[in-house]
């Protein structure tokens, strides 16, 4: 059953729900140590691994640097292609364009192939708002919408989940008991799903990469619903992030080989779908409207800042799959949407440090995630500076007081020492016995999950 995690709340009473939870821990244990074995396994079969990385970042670091100029070229050949564009500024721009485009199309029905910008924007909830229902066609998407979650991971939404968690939810859909058995999981709901596709008036989908030159979309996924939700109803609605560009075909195909391989370990994922737009004369399906929103949402602000690698990300989730402390929470501890390092670095760049800056902190700063990003974002320390920029405004009156004496104290040898000897005439004073609980507020918060180690009675300068 669903986990209740309180997102009003902060990382750590996050975290402690997925702690007391041994089942989840065992099943995003097992699966990230499989998702990290198939990396390293499909990256061998690429001849040099490294050099592809570091062409990887420096693609990247160009789309970045003429950002402007390829979403122009990509909204006009889209549009030439009969599709229509929307910049959306923020969510409820987008989730307001999606929720209009709709209900002008007398859109009762929503099917949803997986995309984490949809996610972003809300766009669930904005669609049931408007009386309209959206249904979940990844396989791990529509189990974590039947469970009332939210996706615990960018490529494996339900990754928390074992087959015994899913055999019991899809039972009490069916209203039958349903084998612990995948076939037949998998089975169940593609019958619930097939329904859904055949008689669905709209298809929302993600981007994995936009192609700016010749104004193509890209999809890849591995379940097939992709396609089904982009060919059969027929509006068609992509949404991406702004950033998720490409210039031409060349650097596609770098970023598909190291999308695939880092994802899941594979050459190719299953379906490689290049979008052009709605239906053209002659073809034999597609939609007749095509929409393609470009999200913003705080990314632009990011382009010629000390973060602007973090929009460099192709959302592979390798990251995550390495990182200890997202392999003992899971990605419901850090935010709906973005969990892991990745979502420790972009939650807060996107909703502010004040909201979102504490995820910073949620990392052993191990480098882990730096290594096996394919594109090298060097996300450790991106989380350094997002702790400083955090510390900095979080800090009060009473902590810059503090901070700037401490400095004060310590600019002199001769202060310094004095420090010292003060120091140990506190640790002669308590014996010099460790501290398991500090009584005073914020200092008992440290204590809380640590102890306090006791003081020395001589300074090191003195030791002889
Ligand atoms: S930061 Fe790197 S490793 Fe993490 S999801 Fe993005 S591209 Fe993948």
């Amino acid at each position: 059953m669903s986990e209740v995690y309180d997102y009003a709340g902060g990382f750590g009473e996050r975290a402690a729900v997925s702690l007391a939870n041994p089942g989840l821990r065992r099943s995003i244990a097992t699966a990230t140590d499989l998702q990290t074995g198939n990396r390293l396994a499909g990256l061998t079969s690429l001849k040099d691994p490294e050099a592809m990385r570091a062409l990887g970042a420096q693609i990247r670091a160009s789309v970045m640097s003429r950002l402007d100029e390829h979403l122009e070229r990509l909204a006009e050949n889209w549009t030439v292609a009969g599709g229509q564009v929307f910049f959306a500024a923020d969510d409820k721009e987008a989730s307001s364009y999606v929720c209009s485009v709709a209900e002008r199309a007398g859109v009762r029905t929503v099917v949803k192939s997986k995309s984490m910008a949809s996610e972003e924007i809300a766009l669930n909830t904005a669609l049931n708002g408007a009386g309209i229902e959206a249904i979940e066609t990844d396989l791990g998407e529509y189990i974590v919408q039947q469970d009332g979650g939210h996706p615990s991971h960018i490529v494996a939404p339900a990754i928390h989940k074992s087959k015994e968690d899913v055999a019991e939810l899809f039972s009490a859909i069916a209203g039958e008991p349903l084998p612990v058995d995948t076939v037949a999981l998998m089975k169940f709901a593609r019958g619930v799903l097939r329904d859904k596709f055949l008689n669905a008036e709209m298809g929302v989908s993600g981007v994995n990469f936009a192609v700016a030159d010749p104004g193509v979309i890209c999809m890849v996924t591995n379940e097939g619903n992709g396609r089904m939700c982009t060919s059969l109803p027929p509006v068609h609605v992509a949404i991406m992030g702004m950033e998720r560009l490409v210039a031409d075909w060349d650097q596609l195909a770098v970023m598909l080989a190291l999308l695939a391989r880092s994802a899941t370990g594979q050459k190719l994922t299953q379906y490689t779908s290049l979008l052009h737009g709605p239906r053209h004369p002659g073809e034999a399906d597609g939609p007749e409207e095509s929409h393609l929103v470009i999200l913003d949402n705080g990314r632009s602000k990011l382009l010629g800042t000390r973060y602007q690698e973090a929009l460099h990300c192709i959302r592979c989730g390798a990251c995550l799959n390495v990182c200890p402390v997202f392999r003992q929470v899971g990605g419901h501890a850090y935010d709906p949407v973005y969990s892991g390092p990745i979502g420790a670095v972009l939650n807060p760049l996107i909703k502010g440090t004040k909201e979102a800056g504490e995820l910073a902190h949620a990392s052993t700063l191990c480098g882990a995630c730096t290594e096996a990003c394919p594109v090298k974002i060097p996300l450790h320390d991106l989380l350094l500076r997002l702790r400083q920029d955090y510390a900095r405004e979080a800090a009060g009156r009473a902590e810059h007081l503090a901070y700037s004496g401490w400095s004060h104290a310590w600019a002199t040898p001769a202060r310094f020492r004095a420090f010292g000897r003060l120091g140990a005439l506190l640790g002669r004073l308590t014996g010099g016995r460790p501290v398991h609980r500090l009584p005073v507020p914020p200092l008992s918060r440290w204590t809380r999950g640590r102890t306090f180690p006791g003081w020395p009675s001589s300074i090191y300068r003195d030791r002889k």
